[in-house]
């Protein structure tokens, strides 16, 4: 563990120790439920010795894995140079950082043993559906199953491991996919995480109706394939993880919006043009690569770092009166 001098904190007493850094806010996706159909950037992206630098700040404050996502970081040039110098830094505590990325995995079929080579250690790679027909209703690419299907594939040969892949459940898209997901796991050996959909697209479709809540996801489950649930690995795991009688498998469920894990937060957010979020639904950003273009010292990027942090709201408040919904979605923000 870092020092306490070391360690970023927040007014509610929590450590932060993961930053999630959008490198890009391109995707070559345009998931239904997501994106409107548009593939361009909103926001500028920073040189990647820009990402490096502010990065290295946040490890020196405590931070001890970095996940990396967009947009498709994949599409971002200079991503096997980041990663490389990223695994080259130590925590606060003097052990490697943790290095994961989070793709769609359009392109990590060739990708996948440079990112593992370049010292990488997990990937998670989003994947909405087990059927291939359904896969490209959601993604609106066709052949998109096939190549995620072997850029997972590829990830796993690589060693890319624990590999994971989050699955978006929506009612009506693809909550008939649940069993099927079951299977997918057991069969590929990846851990399988259902996310409950949050108000976070750039369309206007989230309704409390079209989320799938945990309890029926289990339900489901268990119906047809008995779970048996896992004991957390760390208070701020963020999926309840379970396996099957036999041992064979592994799906959580992430469940941001009917049983809400923010007491346990410990991830703040940089966006690809160098903002800091606190939140996912944070009404506010921080503009750290402002004050970094205006010459700061890393001393003074650190303090503002540091006075951020703390400053890092309670709660979301998705589906209570009054909810406002951030600046931007998803695919802007990093997820
Ligand atoms: N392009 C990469 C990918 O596909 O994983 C990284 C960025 S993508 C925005 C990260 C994750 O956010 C994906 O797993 C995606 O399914 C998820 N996501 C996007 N919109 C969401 C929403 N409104 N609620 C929950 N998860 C969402």
């Amino acid at each position: 563990m870092a020092s306490p001098a070391t360690r970023l904190k927040d007014s509610h007493g929590r450590v932060i120790h993961d930053l999630r850094v959008s490198i890009t806010d391109r995707c070559n996706y345009k998931c239904v439920y997501c994106r409107t159909g548009e593939l361009g950037a909103q926001y500028p992206e920073l040189g990647i010795d820009e990402y490096f630098r502010l990065i290295k700040l946040f490890v020196s404050l405590g931070i001890e894995k970095v996940r990396l996502t967009g947009g498709e970081p994949l599409l971002r040039r200079g991503l096997i140079d980041l990663i490389a110098n990223l695994s080259g830094l130590r925590t606060a505590s003097g052990r490697p950082l943790e290095l994961a990325l989070t793709t769609n995995g359009h392109l990590l079929e060739d990708l996948a043993k440079p990112l593992r080579a370049a010292g990488l250690d997990r990937v998670t790679v989003s994947m909405d559906a087990v059927n291939p027909a359904i896969f490209e209703r959601i993604t609106r690419v066709p052949g998109s199953y096939q190549k995620v299907l072997a850029g997972l594939r590829a990830a796993r040969d690589a060693g890319l491991l624990p590999l994971k892949v989050n699955c978006v459940l929506l009612r009506g898209f693809n909550d008939e996919e649940i069993e099927g997901f079951a299977r997918f796991a057991r069969a590929e050996n990846v851990a399988v995480r259902f996310i409950e959909f949050m108000p976070l697209e750039e369309d206007r479709l989230w309704s409390p109706k079209i989320v799938v809540p945990m309890a029926e996801i289990l339900e489901r489950i268990n119906r047809v394939m008995p779970l048996v649930p896992l004991a957390p690995r760390e208070a701020s795991e963020t999926a309840r993880r379970y396996t099957f009688s036999d041992g064979l498998g592994e799906i959580g469920v992430i469940a941001p919006v009917t049983q809400a894990f923010c007491g346990a937060c410990s991830r703040v957010r940089l966006t690809s043009d160098g903002k800091i979020r606190t939140c996912l639904f944070s009404q506010i950003e921080h503009d750290l690569y402002g004050h970094m273009r205006a010459g700061e010292s890393d001393e003074e990027l650190r303090a503002y770092i540091v006075s951020t942090v703390h400053g890092k709201e309670a709660r979301h408040h998705i589906g209570e009166p009054g909810f406002l919904k951030p600046s931007r979605s998803m695919v802007h923000i990093g997820g």
